[in-house]
Order: structure tokens, then C-alpha cells, then sequence
């Protein structure tokens, strides 16, 4: 039987450990990543003025410069005091792959070795960056493959916001640019690990993500996935107000048990509860719970109208995911008339359910999924598929 990890202590305060601040070669301290409020206490501390926390952070995040020379409004003096101590780093890329279709993905490697990955989804009205929360992932769902991973770290805020970051570098998407002619228009916190187990980490990313005098992109743009992390779903909602993207997958709890080990902590009717009173739900901000469709255990026509009746008074929409099986999966895809039988049952009670198709023939796995069985392919049908892969997750958000 599986053992579900503890869910993290809620944290009161946005700050974070400072030992977490450390630079690639530990030598100095990276600017990305800290809290605005931390970072005035820091240039307050050595005796800057208050004033020079926003100049610096719109440096940082509005222009996005790494170099403090750039940084022409700040005096000879101040930038040399912060060159000696600070750093400002992104992720280390070390592999960088584009699709016939236009998808962009980003292999990242940390000082430590480990890898996460990084995806942006060009469509016609908008490009959605795929970023991932941790290395690896506790939950073990049975379908994804992310969850067989045996090493786990959570990212740093610094890793988080960096892959948005050095997106922009790739796309020379400096200073931030009005909403309309952007390459990342929005975020959706769904490749690798669960957000929700890593929150401090996530929200403060979130919050620089969000400030306006920064990369200003708006909350309603920004989707947080998650397997169903109950404690942390009302803070989340109360504290950054991003949208909210539920991992269903079963509508019954023997199922969902089996197949979301998680379900053991958090039953459906808890995280059902924890869905109808997210903060800021309403018809025209609705939750997306994703469904993936596996034969012959979630795909029954009884099951679909469980799911109508489950979701009731839940402002809703429901993206049909198909399975995409990963060496060694216990699981098949529903075929093509089942997944069409279950989306009209859910169709005909008012609900949205698109069935996300997959760009490429053969799909490997879901967000995250590289390494260990997949290095048996070549690379490049490797990230053929992933990037296929992606493409169709990604664009399942709305
Ligand atoms: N941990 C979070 C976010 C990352 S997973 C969560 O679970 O919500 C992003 C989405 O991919 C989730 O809905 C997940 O259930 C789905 N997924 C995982 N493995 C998959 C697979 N093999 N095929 C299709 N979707 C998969
Ligand atoms: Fe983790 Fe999400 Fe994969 Fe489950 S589906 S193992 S929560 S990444």
C-alpha cells in the first residue's frame, strides 16, 4: 500500500528561509526569488534606502537584467555594493527543444543534478507556459508517470519564477510587454510534483509572477493544479486567488483511492466541499477538474453521471484528458466512442467538457514525464512526444 506524505504545514508568514537565497556556486546570495518584503528588509538591513527596493525589483523583474551594471538609475556605488554580495540567476538550461508545432521546452538542471522541465504551448490567442513545482512528485497516482519518481525536492521560489523567467529570455521579452503582443500570456502550474505540497515556494514564485511592477501577468491568467491538497486549497484561493484546476479522475472513492493514493486523506465529498467554497468561485471563474480517461475503470456511462451529480452547484468545466500510457502503465486509454458516449452524458446536463486531443500519434506521458524509462528512446522521439504531449495537456486549461 502506498504511503501518502504528510501534507506540509501551513506557514503564516510569506517569508522564506533564507537559506534557501543561496547562489548557484553558494558563494552570494540570488536576488530571484525573494519576497519584495524580504528584499526591502535585506536592503534596509545594510542600510539602503526604502526607495531602491523598487527601482531594483523593476530591474529585476520589469527589465530583466542580470547584469547590475544595467542598471543605470542606481548609483556607481549602490550597484557595486549589491555586485559584491548578490547574484541574479536563472536556471541553468541544458537542453532547449522546439516542435514543428511551435511548442518550446526547456530541460533544467540544478547545481544538485536534479532536472525538471519547463513547456510553452504557442496557440493562436495566447502562449501558456507549463511550469513545474517539484522535482518529481510524493502522490504516486498510478497513471503518471512523474509519480513513479523516486528522488523528490521541492523547488525553490528562485526555481519557480525562473522558469517563467528564462522563458522571457528565450523569447527577448524584456522589458514586460502589454498584455496583447506577449509570448507567455498565461501560467498553469501543472508540469512536474504537486504545487499544493509545496506552497510557501509556490506562492511567493506566484506573487512575483503576479506584481505589476514586475512580470505583471494578472491571477485570472494563472491556473494552479492540484490532486486535491484539501488543507491548502482555501489558502491558496484566499491568498492568490489564481484559478483553480482539481485532478478528479474517479467519482467514486474505492476508485479514486485506488488510483490517487491521496484520496485516503482527503475523500471526495472533503475536497468536493473544499472545491464548492474555493474562494472567488463564480460562473464566469469557474474550476477545471480534469478527468483522464482510463479503460474500463473511470469511463462507464455511470460513472459520467456520477460526475454530473458530484459537481452540482460547483461552478464547473471538465477537460476529458486521454491517457497517455508510459512504459510500464497499468492503464489503457478509453477508446474514441466510449470517451464521445461520456462526454455527451456530461454535455446534455450543461456542463463544458471538451475532450483534449493529443497533437502527436503516440503520446508517451503526461507533464514532467522524462528520464529513467523514457532514456530508453532516442531523445529526439522522446521529446517528439512529450512536446505532442504538452501541447494537448496544456491547452486543456480553458
Ligand atoms: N500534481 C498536480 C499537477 C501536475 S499533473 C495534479 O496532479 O493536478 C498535471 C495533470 O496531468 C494532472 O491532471 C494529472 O492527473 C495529469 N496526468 C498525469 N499523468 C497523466 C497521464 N499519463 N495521462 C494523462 N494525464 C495525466
Ligand atoms: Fe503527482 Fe499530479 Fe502526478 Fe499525481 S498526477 S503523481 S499529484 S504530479
Amino acid at each position: 500500500m502506498n504511503q501518502i506524505a504528510p501534507t506540509p504545514e501551513i506557514n503564516p508568514s510569506s517569508s522564506l528561509d533564507p537559506a534557501q537565497f543561496a547562489s548557484a556556486d553558494g558563494q552570494r546570495v540570488n536576488l530571484i526569488g525573494i519576497p519584495r518584503t524580504q528584499l526591502n528588509d535585506m536592503l534596509v538591513e545594510r542600510g539602503h534606502k526604502p526607495f531602491r527596493t523598487k527601482q531594483l525589483w523593476q530591474w529585476l523583474y520589469w527589465h530583466g537584467v542580470t547584469d547590475f551594471d544595467a542598471m543605470t538609475n542606481l548609483s556607481k556605488h549602490f550597484r557595486q555594493s549589491l555586485a559584491d554580495e548578490f547574484v541574479i540567476e536563472r536556471p541553468r538550461v541544458s537542453q532547449a527543444l522546439s516542435s514543428a508545432d511551435g511548442t518550446a521546452k526547456w530541460l533544467l538542471k540544478f547545481p544538485d543534478g536534479n532536472e525538471v522541465e519547463t513547456v510553452h504551448i504557442p496557440e493562436a490567442d495566447r502562449g501558456t507556459l507549463c511550469v513545474s513545482s517539484q522535482v518529481g512528485c510524493t502522490l504516486t497516482c498510478k497513471f503518471c508517470h512523474t509519480g513513479t519518481q523516486k528522488l523528490v525536492r521541492n523547488l525553490t521560489a528562485a526555481e519557480v519564477v525562473g522558469q517563467m523567467m528564462l522563458a522571457r529570455d528565450a523569447f527577448g521579452e524584456w522589458p514586460t510587454p502589454s498584455d496583447h503582443s506577449r509570448m507567455i500570456t498565461n501560467v498553469v502550474m501543472m508540469g512536474m510534483g504537486e504545487p499544493l505540497y509545496n506552497y510557501d515556494n509556490v506562492a511567493a514564485a506566484l506573487r512575483i509572477v503576479m506584481d505589476g511592477e514586475g512580470l505583471s501577468l494578472s491571477k485570472r491568467r494563472i491556473t494552479l493544479s492540484t490532486s486535491g491538497v484539501v488543507p491548502a486549497m482555501r489558502q491558496c484561493g484566499e491568498e492568490l486567488n489564481v484559478n483553480l484546476a482539481v485532478s478528479l479522475h474517479a467519482v467514486d472513492n474505492d476508485t479514486r483511492d485506488h488510483i490517487m493514493p491521496i484520496n485516503k486523506k482527503y475523500p471526495l465529498e472533503e475536497l468536493l466541499d473544499a472545491c464548492r467554497s474555493y474562494p472567488g468561485v463564480t460562473n464566469a471563474r469557474r474550476i477545471t477538474f480534469e478527468y483522464v480517461m482510463l479503460k474500463g475503470v473511470n469511463d462507464s456511462d455511470a460513472d459520467a453521471r456520477q460526475l454530473v451529480r458530484l459537481l452540482k452547484g460547483i461552478p464547473s468545466k471538465i477537460n476529458l484528458i486521454p491517457f497517455n500510457p508510459w512504459p510500464g502503465s497499468d492503464f489503457e486509454c478509453s477508446s474514441a466512442t466510449r470517451t464521445a458516449a461520456f462526454q455527451t452524458i456530461i454535455q446534455e446536463a450543461g456542463l463544458s467538457a471538451p475532450v483534449r486531443t493529443t497533437r502527436g500519434e503516440d503520446i508517451l506521458a503526461a507533464c514532467g514525464q522524462l528520464k529513467s524509462e523514457s532514456q530508453k528512446l532516442r531523445r529526439s522521439e522522446r521529446d517528439r512526444l512529450e512536446a505532442a504531449h504538452l501541447a494537448a495537456q496544456v491547452s486543456a486549461v480553458d
